[in-house]
């Protein structure tokens, strides 16, 4: 039966961001159930989930509340449409997204994925922009950070840029300004850590006095840039480009796709500099990792200037077909719901605890350059050489080899290039948490010696 699957598998499945060939040679797991915070595959292994399922699950599989929101929602109609109609499950959840998030983001716009919901924040600051300034020179820039990741479709990967997936694509990509990611694990020749940082802040500052007239937002993951190699920035960077995008009267885009809903320990990354954005994209945990469902939530400074009769031509002409979904809203309240009530968020402060001790010996290994840590957002940089900081060559692929090392002992991660990723999700309770890191510590020591 699993050795069907599998041919079928490798005849008719093309799987996002794998390398096809390799991946036909690996006996990849074929999950068929999961329960708790485990995965199973078809030939009976059981796998503990380091990865959330790639970043959206919060309080592990099969979940009875969860389950009972979307059945009972099945019971009354699983989709209908948001275009130009309602349904009360996507009211109810705008009114909770509205009243969890940072202040001022009053409106709600449901899509069906992160790169969706960064999508529509991109073209609606574009409009916005084209509504209110209809005789000034086109405000088209957006400003982003060296290294972003903000999805897959033309939009977000033109204010993302990773050289290697965008070559083929480059000629069609819009500019973009890029500044550089305030972190000083390396930083370039002639800075020390402080004059490097200080150097990244001093950028904002200068890119706007220069450009600020052509500028439409600034796009940002705030505190933590995830697929970036769990990238955390210097405290007080998301502050100053607040300060200075409120200065200039730029909207703020913040892609909280990966951090939001308890990631770095509190609800919303946000939260934690105290910053208000006039954007907020949202997808990965908003169902509790079950359904694919995305919201943009944007100011009324910004909805309003959308409002108008509609021969004036101010709609937002934009929307999916499954926009909205009310199965996947259903999942989202109840998802909502169970954060609030086990305190899931401080739970997740306690894993980064956890595994900060945890790791305490992992910190000084030879082949550990640094250990990035922020709630359960988890990076460890994997260096050929500790002092200088040489990292392994990509052919080694050697995240990818102490991801398979950890799957032979029942754990799944995924690497980004040679950075070992942990992203438990921010329910798991700490035993499991520390059956992950020791599996992991392991792994490294077989992959990378001791
Ligand atoms: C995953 C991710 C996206 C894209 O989300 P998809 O649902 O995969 O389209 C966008 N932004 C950030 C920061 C992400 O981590």
């Amino acid at each position: 039966m699993s050795d069907q699957l599998r041919d079928w598998d490798n005849q008719h499945v093309w799987h996002p961001f794998t390398p096809m060939s390799a991946y036909r040679d690996e006996q990849a797991p074929i999950i068929s159930s999961a329960e708790g915070f485990h995965v199973f595959d078809t030939e009976g292994n059981r796998y503990l989930d380091g990865i959330s399922a790639l970043w959206c699950n919060v309080h592990g599989y099969q979940v009875p509340e969860i389950d009972q929101a979307i059945s009972l929602q099945l019971q009354k109609v699983g989709h209908t449409t948001l275009l130009g109609m309602s349904t009360p499950t996507a009211i109810e959840l705008a009114r909770e997204l509205v009243s969890i998030t940072p202040a001022g983001l009053n409106h709600v716009f449901y899509s069906d994925a992160g790169a969706t919901a960064v999508e529509a924040a991109l073209k609606m600051v574009i409009q916005y922009h084209a509504q209110t300034s209809p005789h000034a020179p086109p405000r088209t820039k957006f400003v982003r950070m060296a290294e972003a990741y903000h999805g897959d479709t033309f939009g977000s990967i033109s204010v993302g840029r990773v050289e290697s997936f965008h070559k083929p694509f480059s000629d069609l990509l819009f500019d973009t300004i890029s500044v550089p990611c305030p972190v000083a694990y390396r930083v370039p020749a002639g800075y020390d850590r402080e004059s490097w940082l200080q150097a990244c802040f001093d950028t904002v500052d200068r890119t706007f006095a220069e450009h600020h007239e052509r500028i439409a937002a600034f796009v940002i993951e705030p505190i933590v840039q995830g697929a970036a190699g769990i990238l955390v920035h210097a405290p007080g960077y998301l502050q100053h480009v607040r300060n200075v995008t409120a200065q200039y009267n730029i909207p703020l885009i913040a892609d909280e796709v990966a951090v939001g809903f308890g990631k770095t320990g509190t609800l919303f990354a946000c939260e934690q500099e105290h910053v208000l954005p006039d954007l907020l994209c949202l997808a990965k945990g908003i169902t509790g990792g079950y359904l694919p469902l995305a919201a943009t939530l944007a100011t009324s400074e910004i909805h309003n200037a959308f409002l108008g009769a509609p021969a004036e031509g101010k709609t937002f002409y934009h929307g999916h077909t499954y926009t909205g979904n009310a199965l996947g809203c259903a999942a989202a309240l109840a998802n909502l719901e169970l954060i609030h009530k086990n305190n899931s968020v401080e739970n997740a402060r306690q894993i980064e605890e956890q595994i900060h001790s945890d790791f305490s010996t992992l910190r000084a290994h030879a082949h550990v350059g640094e250990i990035r840590q922020k709630g359960v957002m988890t990076g460890i940089e994997l260096v050929l050489d500790r002092e200088q900081k040489t990292p392994y060559p990509t052919s080694r692929r050697i995240g990818h080899e102490v991801t398979l090392a950890c799957r032979k002992r029942g754990f799944i991660i995924r690497p980004l290039g040679n950075v070992i990723v942990l992203m438990p999700a921010i329910a798991m309770p700490l035993n499991l948490i520390r059956q992950l890191t020791a599996a992991v510590c392991e792994a490294i020591e077989e992959i990378c010696g001791n």
